[in-house]
């Protein structure tokens, strides 16, 4: 294991059940290693708003990996600055609104598909973008804010 702050560790950003499945490579480049260590400080953040665990359900995601789970090409995930996640403090939308009222610095806050929050940070400047994303007819849509 190696630990990146007090409560997250790397393989936690890197590991995955598709990767693994497909014998995909998910480990991060070298070059990469600053977004990901400033994406688990922000975490910690989170995590301390909440004040409950997070779990990361994914995290690092090299390009193979995101072009098989149908991420953007642009995707924060690739450059290791967004994760997904979901906690026992409440419903992805209660912790969406927790972290807006705790004031917690973010780029994009998404509360996805009722199941899952996406988080992503930025280096330079967070736009604290808040979207819901919804099904409509089998795509997936971005509504602007919490709904
Ligand atoms: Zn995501």
């Amino acid at each position: 294991m190696t630990k990146l702050t007090e409560h997250f560790t790397l393989e936690e950003f890197t590991k995955s059940t598709v990767a693994s499945r497909l014998k995909i490579d998910n480990s991060v480049p070298t070059e990469l290693m600053p977004n990901i260590k400033l994406t688990a400080a922000k975490l910690e953040l989170v995590r301390q708003a909440l004040g409950k665990p997070i779990i990361i359900t994914s995290g690092y995601r090299c390009p193979a990996l995101n072009a098989r789970v149908g991420g953007v090409t642009t995707s924060a995930h690739t450059q290791g600055l967004a994760v997904d996640f979901h906690s026992s403090f409440g419903t992805p939308k209660e912790i969406c609104q927790r972290l807006i009222e705790a004031g917690v610095q973010f780029d994009k806050l998404i509360q996805e598909h009722n199941q899952w929050v996406h988080i992503g940070f930025s280096p330079s400047k967070n736009r604290q973008i808040v979207l819901t994303a919804v099904k409509n007819g089998g795509k997936t849509v971005y509504l602007n804010d919490l709904v």
